[in-house]
């Protein structure tokens, strides 16, 4: 029998709770962020048990350490292979370096595995005859796809998505959009400012107390322990288990919540060389690591890996306090982290557009490996390290692919020649209906909608 594993918050104010009520709230009562109490090992004999074994099987393995008192092991396996039935290649590149792409999932960007995870588990929350769980979600692109999708058809759960107008990609709205059943969305003429505004106003206002609203946002625990999954899946697949080999991961950053779960797979016994850190211009936590002294960056700075351009990540506050620091929402250091100890675990650099358009080009050519702009920001980053000497050229090592090639046609058209195949289910959607409905900037109208909606509330 596996004992229950709770969770605590960053802020340390609130008490530990399980992992559904975790699930349902997002965040802790105290506003921190959610994160394991403690850490399930895994010996070098159960890693090694997990050689060979399938992607399913390897997220049925670490994710049933945290599931115990939510749902029996029959019914996580079951969610487990129905989330990822798709493929999660390995590529070698040269040496003993090698990528690992993350984008086959049904929005081809690496938050698929988080979303249809998380969609899952939340899923099992509800059950027949309760009140619908209603998740509100706004979003300025791939997270809303991502999540939408996820929670497509999932019984007992509706979806609701707010977007701007005007600043998604058609591609981007029509993933969103073409999936109607028990997802809604709402075009709104607005920034994703307004979109944001209002969701958080619906959280909070007691007329709509009779909806069970939740949230799907990045700092979900949900979104974060499915983030563990791969760094375990890619060591059992590449190191010689048995010898304990060490293994280097190169994470390509935002909110660092990819980076938190790599984090929490060193903790639960993978043999983490180092986590190289990279990020694009947006280079708070490289400063930070460095100088140790913390500053957002406001504004943030505009970079062609898009879903990277964050001054002040949100899942920072997991990292600072796994080692001993606390740092607040709006990015006060109320205490100092280890220092050493994360300079001894991490190398963080940044990376800028000029470095990581080289970066795709010089893949192409030398390896024939297509890269897009995320990707190759953390690709770029590895190179550096191995450059650094810090570790022999031979050591194993993992960059992580976040997105599709094909969703940036233009620049790698430019940069490589090369024309990314698109994937089926990318478009797919151009040919679907649309289920979209606009909104003003305007909160009433939104109340109504959702009241109209659901009339539970
Ligand atoms: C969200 C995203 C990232 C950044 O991941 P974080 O967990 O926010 O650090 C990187 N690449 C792509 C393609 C993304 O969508």
């Amino acid at each position: 029998m596996r004992d229950t594993i709770l969770f605590l918050s960053t802020n340390r104010e609130a008490g530990t709770c399980g992992l559904a009520d975790a699930l349902l709230m997002g965040l802790a009562p105290d506003g921190g962020l959610f994160l394991p109490a403690r850490f399930p090992t895994f010996s070098r004999a159960q890693l090694r048990e997990l050689v060979g074994r399938t992607y399913p099987e390897v997220a049925f393995a670490v994710l049933r350490q945290y599931t115990a008192g939510l749902l029996d092991d029959a019914d996580l396996e079951a969610i487990c292979h129905d989330a990822y039935d798709f493929p999660v290649p390995l590529e070698r590149v040269h040496r003993r370096r090698h990528l690992l792409r993350l984008d086959r999932g049904p929005t081809a960007s690496f938050k698929d595995f988080a979303a249809r995870m998380m969609a899952r588990l939340m899923g099992r929350l509800v059950k027949p005859g309760d009140e619908r769980l209603v998740i509100l979600t706004a979003t300025s692109g791939d997270t809303g796809s991502a999540v939408a999708r996820a929670f497509a058809g999932v019984p007992g759960v509706d979806v609701v998505v707010l977007f701007p107008v005007d600043e998604v990609s058609p591609r981007q709205r029509r993933q969103m959009t073409t999936i109607g059943g028990n997802v809604s969305t709402f075009a709104v003429s607005g920034k994703f400012d307004d979109c944001q505004a209002m969701v958080k106003k619906a959280f909070v206002d007691p007329l709509l107390s009779g909806i069970r609203l939740s949230s799907a946002n990045s700092i979900n625990i949900g979104r974060l322990l499915p983030q563990s999954v791969y760094y375990v899946y890619s060591y059992v697949q590449l190191a010689d288990v048995d010898a304990g080999e060490p293994i280097v991961f190169s994470v390509p950053c935002g909110n660092f919540g990819d980076l938190v779960g790599g984090l929490l797979a060193a903790r639960c016994g993978v043999p983490v060389e180092r986590f190289v850190v990279a990020t694009n211009a947006n280079d708070e936590v490289p400063r930070f690591f460095s100088t140790a002294s913390y500053s957002r960056l406001e504004p943030s700075r505009v970079c062609i890996s898009n879903a990277m351009n964050v001054g002040h990540p949100s899942n920072l506050a997991r990292l600072v306090h796994l080692y001993g620091g606390r740092l607040t929402e709006s990015g006060e250091l109320l205490e100092l982290p280890d220092m050493d100890r994360i300079r001894a675990d991490m190398w963080a650099i940044s990376i800028d557009d000029q470095q990581t358009r080289d970066t795709i080009a010089t893949a192409w050519r030398r390896h024939s490996v297509l890269l897009e702009p995320h990707g190759a920001v953390g690709w770029a980053g590895l190179d550096a390290f191995f450059a650094s000497g810090e570790t022999p050229p031979d050591t194993l090592a993992v960059s992580l692919e976040t997105a599709h090639p094909a969703k940036f046609p233009d620049e790698l058209r430019r940069l490589t020649g090369v024309e990314p195949q698109t994937p089926p289910g990318l478009a797919r959607v151009d040919s679907l209906p649309e289920y979209c409905e606009s909104l003003e900037v305007d909160y009433r109208q939104f109340r109504a909608e959702l009241v109209d909606r659901f009339p539970g509330g």
